[in-house]
Order: C-alpha cells, then structure tokens, then sequence
C-alpha cells in the first residue's frame, strides 16, 4: 500500500483492480475490494493496522471491485444500479467464479454471502467524516454504476474504470458518450492525483490519451458500418486502436476482449 497524500493510501498491486483506504481520526474508508479470497484476507488485515473500517465503497458492479466484500465491514455504499446488478448475480454465481478462478481461496468462502449495498444514490453522495470530505459522484460509461470518489482536501480523485492508466480499457458494456462526458467531469476536478479503476497513478495529463482511445473505438466501429460491413466481418476485420497491453490473468483473452468490444460498439452504432 502506497501513501499517496496525508490521509489517502491506495494499492495497484493485487489483483484485479486498484483498492484504496481512506483514514481519518474519526474512522476509515475502503474503497473497493480484491478480486480473490485469498487477496481480500490478506488486504483486510494491512488495512485493519491503519484503524477502523467504518465505509466500504464498490466503484462499480463488475467482480473484480465488488466481488469480496463480504470479508470487509462497514457500511457498504454503492450507486444504486451496482445494487441493482450485483442483486441479479447473486450468491451461487460468486461461488462458481471463485471456484474457477481461486481455488486456494475456496476454503474461505464457508457461509460467504455476496454483500449488496446498504446505502445506495444515484447522483451523488457527500461524507463528512474526522475532518475529512468524501465525495461520491456518478461516472458512467464503463459501467452504469460507477462513480468516482474524490477527496478535495487531499486533492486525489479515485476514478473507477473510466481510467485504465496504460492498460487497455474495456469497452465491453460501454457507453461511450457517457464516458467522454465521465473523462471531461473529472478534468473540472482540482486534483493533484488520479488513482485510476486500473493501472498506475497518474495525473489529469493522461485524461486527452484516455479520451482518445474511446473515441478511436467509436471511430474504427463506425467506419466498418459506414462501409457495410457485418458484425462479424467487423470483428474479423477491425485492428483495435488502443495501444496498451491487457492487464494479465483476467478471465477473457485479448481476443475475446476485442470481440466483445467490436461487438457492443457495432450493436450502439449500427
Ligand atoms: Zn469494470
């Protein structure tokens, strides 16, 4: 865990999705979970040393941000759609993935339950807490219920994955509108630091080259429809623009990521 400024820490290196841990005098925030039991143990007792939990936020619905929260306690605080995705995955989905993907991890996973949120919003949510500001704010476009969290007395912002720092993105549920508007809303922010959904931190000087990798998938898309081409001969045919490696050990290839995407693109545009 890397101290970013006075009172916000964040990790980068479990897997998959960066975790983040705000703390105060009057108790702490955790900011999303690790993907794999085993990981979760072993986060929760590091950030354990820095004081009470009293808030756990989920930035999104995808698994990798939501899918442990059962190891963690505090209040669990998501965008409502997130609640309203993770009531249909349900408890035996998490079970199976888990087995598949962190067999070590099953031994832990007695009488686990996949927690859902107990305060939702939906635009927006400000926390006052040990002198601290904690805004949660809506940021769509990778997923319907992401949001940001921002901390304008330390100037860091906590951005989901409307930022995969050198990664490549997701598109797969995009919406790439909502995204490009997402990128621009965080851009108004003061912030010294981004602590992106994946990826290392980084500043407001990356925002241009995440905006333009979205909008080069739109383009490529649109032009293999403008041209006629099916879904299919779009998959087959489109090179991906974006010029960063896939984060390793993720469930899909970086074929069946590019599929996927060409796929919701295609199915938004034509
Ligand atoms: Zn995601």
């Amino acid at each position: 865990m890397k101290q970013v400024t006075e009172n916000v820490y964040a990790e980068t290196g479990i897997f998959a999705c960066n975790l983040g841990l705000i703390t105060t005098k009057e108790g702490n925030v955790l900011i999303d979970t690790p993907h794999f039991a085993t990981d979760a143990v072993r986060w929760r007792d590091e950030v354990m040393e820095k004081g009470e939990v009293l808030y756990l936020i989920n930035t999104e619905e995808h698994p990798d941000h939501t899918e442990t929260s059962h190891f963690f306690p505090g209040t669990l605080i998501t965008h409502q759609k997130t609640r309203e995705t993770l009531a249909e995955v349900g408890t035996e989905t998490v079970m199976k993935r888990m087995a598949h993907l962190n067999p070590e991890g099953m031994p832990l996973m007695e009488g686990f339950r996949l927690r859902l949120a107990d305060v939702t919003f939906t635009e927006g949510l400000d926390m006052f807490l040990g002198g601290l500001t904690v805004r949660l704010f809506s940021l769509p476009g990778h997923s319907p219920g992401g949001i940001g969290v921002y901390i304008p007395e330390e100037r860091v912002v906590f951005t989901t994955d409307i930022i995969f720092h050198r990664r490549k993105c997701w598109l797969h549920e995009a919406d790439p509108e909502k995204w490009l508007q997402s990128l621009k809303r965080i851009g108004e922010l003061d912030v010294d630091v981004i602590v992106p959904g994946h990826g290392e931190l980084c500043t407001k000087a990356y925002l241009e080259e995440q905006s333009n990798i979205i909008e080069q998938w739109v383009e490529v898309v649109r032009s293999a429809i403008d041209k006629g081409l099916s879904e299919e001969e779009a998959k087959a045919k489109i090179t991906p623009p974006d010029p960063h490696p896939k984060q390793p050990n993720t469930p899909m290839t970086e074929e069946e990521l590019n599929q996927a995407i060409i796929s919701r693109l295609y199915q938004i545009y034509s």
